[in-house]
């Protein structure tokens, strides 16, 4: 019997964080302000706290765990990885499945990787308070859970949509002692905005994002915090990546293709970006980046400056975006709904680095459920996403017959997703298709930059 699970013991828990920035071809582009020029770090020190600027702008290639952080870590990590059996078999496919399950977490993903690190760094700082965004209500939840671990009170501006149709992840939030409000709210100037322009504007993450940096600025004790996107952000999920490179050494395997969802990049380059360190040095593993066609900002966004929010409060920075202002179709994966790209994975992927591919919605359903069939586990459809493609290239094998090993990251389960599970099953679930006017139209309003190209 070949293994099922490949466990590791709490004692091999990363001590360091993987700094991709020390393998990269090319330095990365820094963050600029309107007039072009790069930001210097105490711009950003009135919403984050210095420790996280470091990691931020850091190029070393180990960054250490703090022991607070491994403690609580050890409440689901090391993840465990699973050999796919069932789903190999189903598909009748000779390339070996592999899936590296973040589920386990609390709060169902891997977001708690990166929460439980910005709230330790945050309280390490003196700050009492974080404001954050919260699509899906994945983030929200990681960071309402990591909140309590470190005695920081979180608020919440959840987009709208959501909002309305998950009202059990606000409910997870506020029993973790969360405050969550709808986003566009009345309660800063960026959400009074939208909603004197369009009272029944749903939301989007941007905006969201607006208004969670508004607050924070204006605030001595509260900091911003946010889920995805940033350096460091990835930096912290590459725990992902550190054990599952163990773990298939444990099975004997290597993995020739490696998948998973992308909205902002972390679960991504959470589990990518460890084994790109083994690509620098030679050695042949693809790193493919899966995104919803709705929303397809790696394969037909442009690589250009913008901003990381819909009322312009960040910084600028350069990456692949369909526009700042761009609000997608209301998908059911609203984890991947965001404009924008992480700035390592978009520089990454613009020098041929890593691959990205973008999967329709109905056929991503039909996977997951698929694969709930198969291995028991009912993904959230932003996971599913990378089962598509990870089936799609085991189809592939099949036909020519290479028993290639493939690996994925399950990012988390779809237990607050039923009802578009709900909706799928009934046959109501449609394809968008990919808004080509609404992003063109949202392009024209990038920032113009004495640096644009
Ligand atoms: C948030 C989320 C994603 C997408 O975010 P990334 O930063 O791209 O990882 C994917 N899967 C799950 C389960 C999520 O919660």
């Amino acid at each position: 019997m070949s293994k099922t699970k490949i466990l590791l013991d709490e004692s091999e828990i990363p001590t360091h964080w993987y700094n991709v920035i020390a393998d990269m071809p090319n330095p990365p582009t820094p963050p600029v302000g309107p007039d072009g020029q790069p930001l210097p770090p105490e711009a950003l020190g009135v919403i984050f706290p210095g420790a996280l600027l470091e990691q931020e702008m850091s190029a070393e290639r180990w960054i250490p765990i703090p022991e607070a952080i491994r403690e609580v870590y050890q409440l689901w990590r090391p993840a465990p990885v699973f050999r796919a059996s069932r789903l190999e078999r189903q598909i009748d496919t000779p390339a070996r499945i592999y899936y590296k399950y973040e589920g386990m977490s609390p709060a169902g993903s891997h977001k708690p990787n990166t929460a439980v690190a910005q709230a330790y760094y945050n309280q390490q700082a003196g700050i009492r308070r974080l404001a954050t965004e919260t699509g899906a209500g994945q983030w929200g939840s990681a960071l309402a859970l990591a909140g309590q671990f470190f005695g920081i009170d979180v608020r919440v501006y959840m987009v709208k949509v959501s909002y309305q149709q998950k009202p059990y992840r606000r409910s997870m939030m506020e029993t973790w002692g969360a405050e969550v409000f709808a986003s566009p709210s009345n309660m800063t100037e960026a959400g009074r905005n939208a909603l004197a322009a369009d009272a029944d504007n749903p939301g989007s993450l941007g905006l969201a994002i607006s208004e969670a940096v508004e607050e924070a600025a204006s605030r001595d004790d509260t900091n911003y915090s946010l889920g995805s996107v940033l350096n460091h952000v990835l930096l912290h999920q590459t725990v992902i990546g550190i054990e599952a490179k163990k773990q298939m050494e444990l099975v004997g395997d290597y993995p020739d293709a490696i998948f998973a969802s992308c909205g902002g990049g972390s679960n991504f380059g959470g589990i990518a970006f460890p084994f790109l360190a083994d690509k620098a040095a030679g050695k042949d593993v693809r790193l493919v980046a899966v995104e919803p066609a709705s929303c397809p900002t790696l394969t037909k966004g442009t690589y250009t400056w913008d901003y990381g929010d819909t009322a312009g409060l960040t910084p600028i920075v350069k990456m692949h975006t369909l526009g700042h202002d761009f609000i997608p179709p209301g998908i059911h994966a609203g984890g991947l709904r965001y404009h924008g790209e992480s700035p390592l994975v978009s520089q990454l992927y613009h020098e041929g680095v890593l691959e990205a591919v973008a999967v329709p919605q109905l056929a991503t359903f039909e996977a997951g459920v698929v694969f709930a069939r198969c291995e028991g586990i009912v993904p959230a459809p932003e996971s599913s996403h990378s089962i598509r493609a990870v089936m799609d290239e085991a189809l592939r094998c099949k036909e020519s017959g290479e028993p290639k090993v493939l690996l994925f990251n399950l990012s988390g389960h779809g237990h607050f997703d039923m009802s578009a599970y709900d909706r799928y099953l009934a046959g109501d679930l449609v394809d968008y298709e990919y808004p080509e006017e609404a992003i063109q139209d949202a392009m024209s309003r990038l920032p113009q930059l004495a640096t644009s190209e």
